[in-house]
């Protein structure tokens, strides 16, 4: 795996200019083994945590359904607490995608 060190972009494999930002050969580094490693391991943690914000989202329309509904007590009180727990979950998921672009985990 390489890597463009001007715009960061992951190639599969070596070439003479970035496609993405047009840096020349210099700039293209190949990854030792334990990078690709983090790399890979990284690209799917962020995929995982993207897609709990994706599946929180289809949950909060099932959530504000059973809400609306209202059907006695209890249920209000399972859908109130699963919205709760929904942004406090894509709000934890979200940081933590920040914190890994930010320190280049990504
Ligand atoms: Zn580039």
């Amino acid at each position: 795996m390489f890597k463009c060190d001007v715009c960061c972009l992951l190639l599969n494999e070596e070439v003479d200019v970035c496609p993405r930002c047009g840096a020349k050969k210099e700039h293209i580094k190949k990854l030792e083994a334990d990078q690709e490693k983090k790399v890979i391991a990284a690209d799917r943690t962020n995929t995982l945590l993207a897609s709990l914000v994706r599946i929180c989202d289809e949950l909060k329309v099932v959530a504000e359904e059973g809400k609306e509904i209202n059907l006695d007590p209890g249920c209000y009180g399972v859908f109130t607490f699963t919205l709760d727990k929904l942004d406090e979950i894509k709000r934890y998921a979200k940081a933590e995608i920040e914190v890994h672009i930010n320190r280049n985990k990504w």
